[in-house]
């Protein structure tokens, strides 16, 4: 990020109350009722921060219904004077910028199909340049965290101090339940590197489907996320675009208060303490797996030494088929799923071969190393 520019929470800018930014309305803006009744309604629930609605919607094929251009920025500044809440939109070029900013837009987003391109974005960058506005961006459609950060660095190179970063789901081939995969460990890292960033989680488009955003947005809390941003639709079935995972407002009300909203800490002190001596449990388990880990690497070695020595190929598939049997049946007598046990025998046997790899063939790795 800018080093010379600090960051202040988008959160204070809006004035939110509390810990978490909620952000609803409509996923596009289609008439002029729909734009003032929903997010009339969403208001009415008492719990939203900010409204949303796509004014230019960047769709798969072409001939489906891209937006209705500026005409919705009119709705949505109507909708801002009659809730007295502020408005977000979605930019995808230079030109939605200034239009945003005619209208009276409080708050912008970049799009997961803009945040792909860098030359997109630094074209929204340059025009947001002098201009004191919130903005958050996507994550981009796949999952490729510098793209993302890349993407935060040129808003913020461009003198923008109100930052955040949107989790959406990254796309995927693999069949899961989710429109787009959470892969929940990208914006964990992205916290991590850049902890002034606030996340928001946009769980309506991770889920695709009205019926698991609960359960979405429940987790994004529990990672300590900084906000929602959930798409709500007055007749979610008429809807123009993502009419699966809109919610009505009165479900929002309703998802919105079922969610429970813990906080990253307490000054409980029974409760610290309690924590620190879980936490010590862990740290000592550990540093007992990574020392058991190097035992067992080392262990790999030997036995490569020992198969080189007689001739006999690393790789025993009946050898390993048996292991992963044997681990998954033992795993789940103790409470762990066949997918973690999975996953992690496939890294543990990566390593492996490759320790055994090394050893055995030690000539030819050290050829190549002198070569170098
Ligand atoms: C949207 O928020 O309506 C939208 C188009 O989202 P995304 O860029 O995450 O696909
Ligand atoms: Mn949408």
């Amino acid at each position: 990020m800018n080093p010379e520019l600090p960051l202040s929470p988008i959160k204070e800018t809006l004035k939110v109350k509390g810990d978490h930014l909620i952000i609803s309305g409509p996923c596009s803006a289609e008439t002029r009722d729909q734009v003032v009744n929903t997010c009339q309604q969403v208001a009415d629930t008492g719990k939203v921060h900010a409204l949303r609605a796509g004014i230019w919607k960047p769709r798969t094929r072409p001939n489906s219904f891209e937006g209705v251009g500026e005409e919705g920025l009119r709705w949505l500044a109507e909708a801002k004077e009659i809730t007295g809440l502020p408005i977000t939109t979605e930019v995808a070029k230079g030109e939605h910028v200034e239009l945003c900013l005619k209208h009276g837009v409080d708050v912008l987003w970049i799009g997961a199909r803009t945040t792909v391109n860098p030359f997109s974005v630094q074209e929204i960058a340059d025009a947001l340049k002098g201009i004191d506005i919130p903005v958050m961006v996507k994550n981009p459609i796949n999952p490729d965290l510098q793209l993302w950060i890349g993407a935060l660095e040129r808003v913020s190179h461009a003198g923008i101090t109100k930052l955040a970063a949107i989790h959406r789901g990254f796309s995927s081939y693999a069949q899961t339940p989710f429109r787009n995969e959470p892969m929940w460990q990208l914006p964990v890292q992205l916290k991590t590197m850049l902890p002034e960033i606030e996340i928001i989680c946009d769980p309506s488009h991770i889920a695709g489907s009205r019926d698991i955003i609960p359960l979405i947005a429940q987790k994004a809390l529990d990672l300590d996320m900084d906000g929602l941003m959930i798409e709500s639709h007055i007749q979610p079935k008429l809807a123009l675009s993502d009419a699966k995972q809109q919610v009505k407002p009165n479900a929002l009300d309703r998802i919105l208060s079922e969610l429970v909203f813990r906080k990253p800490n307490t000054v409980d002190a029974d409760f610290k303490n309690h924590l620190e001596d879980l936490r010590g449990m862990i740290d000592e388990l550990d540093e007992n797996i990574i020392q058991q880990f190097a035992t067992r690497m080392n262990i790999a070695e030997q036995i490569g030494l020992y198969k080189k020595d007689n001739a006999v190929t690393i790789l025993q598939v009946n050898r390993w088929s048996e292991i992963v049997q044997d681990r998954i049946t033992m795993g789940k007598a103790l409470g762990l799923t066949d997918k973690f046990i999975n996953k992690l025998l496939n890294i543990i046997h990566e390593e492996s071969i490759e320790r055994q790899n090394r050893v055995m063939n030690a000539e030819q790795f050290a050829e190549k190393v002198e070569k170098k």
